[in-house]
């Protein structure tokens, strides 16, 4: 994500982050024809051009169903260690957010190194994402889509990935995040091209929504939740010429087709969640395009007493919710802390060697997880 310069009058204090792009949004490299389906029995390169395509039916939606059958046979034997291990859940956990179990989440997603797209390291997680959710009972799916590779300039493969609870349900919530990491900690003053591990900027909303899905089978009501982790958020060499938000922006335009058939009612965004020193002020563009659903979401963390979910300042950052507020109608809210390590400090760690493990902590990830499930249980209860 970015920030951005804004002019919105608003009777709150305005925090003016950073001149960013002009908010016009960003055109990705897609088009029907490159709405292609991942076969996941295929063996994959995650390298330009190197992808083998096997048969499976295909229909409008443009989202595929996995094939049936035990997740562990698409499981090749390197990536068995990676494997995550399945994490029981006991009756009293069941409607509280353990921030210890997504923050081993987090750990494993670290050990497999830098993810960025169309690398080797995002196809680790892919299988971990996939393997994961399969075991507690989501239904795994992704979306194909075509992009330039800022190293090569060639086009390569990039994938959405979509876990479904309860399908059936017509009305439904989108929860997501990034999956993908930047190719380097371009932000490093000693060390621009160092690998970048991405555990808060990347890792975090994977970590966050693993935990999550432990509650959304038993979670009753209305909705259906799908889960969502784009991909291209920062597929980012050379600004301006490498494009942001890719993933979301081809899922925005798909979903703006009329593909998928089922439709969302509101979703929510977490990014830059697990911070030692959390501080999750409201943000700008979501105040802007959902306004109701902001506040109740901040409504819900000062209930349950989650102070780090700053009701007074707030920033406007450019984001994966842009394009699903923009393009796909979808009112969207970014919960993000935008200040790593925090406002004191500023923002020094972002896209920087300092973005690991060390810095991040299993009670931030508690706390934005915790106002996570209670807002979508109020949901659940309020809209019958
Ligand atoms: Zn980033």
């Amino acid at each position: 994500m970015r920030g951005s310069q804004v002019s919105v009058a608003s009777n709150l204090r305005v925090t003016q982050m950073r001149v960013g792009e002009p908010i016009d949004l960003i055109k990705v490299v897609s088009s029907p024809i490159c709405f292609l389906v991942l076969f996941l029995g295929s063996d994959l390169g995650f390298s330009d051009g190197a992808f083998v395509f096997g048969a499976q039916r295909q229909d409008s939606s443009g989202l595929k169903e996995t094939p049936g059958g035990n997740s562990n046979q698409l499981i090749p034997q390197e990536s068995k260690q990676l494997k995550p291990p399945i994490r029981l859940i006991s009756k009293d956990q069941r409607t509280s957010f353990d921030g210890n179990r997504s923050f081993d989440y987090l750990k494993d997603i670290c050990k497999i190194g830098p993810r960025p797209s169309a690398s080797k390291g995002m196809g680790k997680q892919k299988k971990y994402i996939q393997t994961h959710f399969e075991s507690i009972g989501g239904q795994f799916l992704q979306q194909e889509f075509i992009a330039k590779s800022p190293y090569s300039g060639k086009n390569v493969k990039l994938h959405n990935l979509l876990i479904r609870w309860h399908p059936e349900r017509t009305r439904r919530i989108l929860i997501c995040c990034h999956h993908d990491t930047r190719p380097f900690a371009d932000a490093d003053k000693r060390n621009p091209r160092a690998k970048f591990i991405g555990a808060n900027d990347g890792g975090s909303g994977v970590a966050l929504l693993c935990e999550l899905g432990h509650h959304m089978e038993s979670l009753d009501g209305v909705f259906g939740i799908d889960f969502v982790f784009f991909d291209g958020e920062e597929f980012v060499i050379q600004r301006p010429r490498d494009q942001m938000f890719l993933g979301s922006t081809f899922f925005a335009e798909q979903y703006s087709r009329g593909i998928p058939k089922w439709r969302y009612e509101c979703a929510v965004l977490v990014d830059m969640v697990a911070d030692k020193d959390l501080q999750i002020p409201l943000e700008g563009n979501s105040l802007h395009f959902a306004r109701g659903l902001t506040e109740e979401i901040w409504d819900v963390a000062r209930e349950i007493g989650v102070k780090e979910f700053v009701p007074e300042e707030f920033k406007f950052i450019r984001d994966d919710h842009l394009p699903l507020n923009e393009i796909a109608k979808i009112p969207t809210c970014d919960i993000i802390d935008f200040n790593f390590p925090n406002p004191t400090a500023g923002n020094i760690y972002w896209h920087t060697r300092e973005d690991k493990i060390e810095n991040c902590s299993a009670e931030s990830l508690g706390k934005v997880g915790a106002v996570v499930l209670a807002w979508l249980h109020r949901k659940q209860r309020t809209e019958k």
